[in-house]
């Protein structure tokens, strides 16, 4: 046996997969089923009234929970947003691309996707975006519906007025 055969291996590089199935809940459920009709519903605290999109079934805050549905529209504000220049295999977008969280109007928590549609450093805090849906014949009980959020050419909204949802 060979020096080289003696040493330990400590460790190995092997390409893995994991497949995750698992059951939306009722109120997953409804906000996906909303999504497949082209809408998005959302689920008010009756306790605090902050409207979850896409809703939990509970206010992890007030621990009570949320029966409420509540239309949320495709429109709203980025809150935060990250330059992404490493490509994701379940984000089917041009790189780089900025990740973005957006206030949808009606909204109390920001809700996860992607800006296309504009020069990566026109993103910013406070830009006005509506979700660019799939065509109507390919709307299904999926985030993937939404492609991604575009710029409305509306005024920004002043930071001040999103500092409570940061
Ligand atoms: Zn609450």
């Amino acid at each position: 046996m060979s020096d080289a055969e003696r040493k330990p291996v400590r460790s190995i590089q092997t390409p893995m997969r994991l497949t995750y199935h698992y059951t939306a809940g009722i109120a997953t459920s409804r906000f996906l089923h909303g999504i497949a009709e082209g809408r998005i519903l959302g689920q008010r605290c009756p306790v605090c009234t902050k409207v979850y999109v896409p809703p939990r079934g509970s206010c992890p805050r007030c621990a009570v929970a949320t029966e409420e549905e509540v239309h949320v529209s495709d429109r709203g504000t980025i809150l935060t947003f990250a330059i992404v220049r490493v490509p994701s295999e379940n984000l089917d977008v041009p790189l780089p691309f900025a990740c973005v969280h957006v206030l949808l109007d009606g909204a109390d928590v920001p809700f996860f996707s992607v800006v296309q549609g504009c020069p990566l450093d026109e993103v910013r805090i406070g830009m006005r975006v509506a979700a660019a849906w799939v065509e109507p014949d390919r709307l299904a009980p999926t985030l993937q519906s939404i492609r991604w959020f575009e710029p409305t050419g509306e005024p920004d909204v002043p930071f001040d007025q999103l500092r409570e949802h940061l």
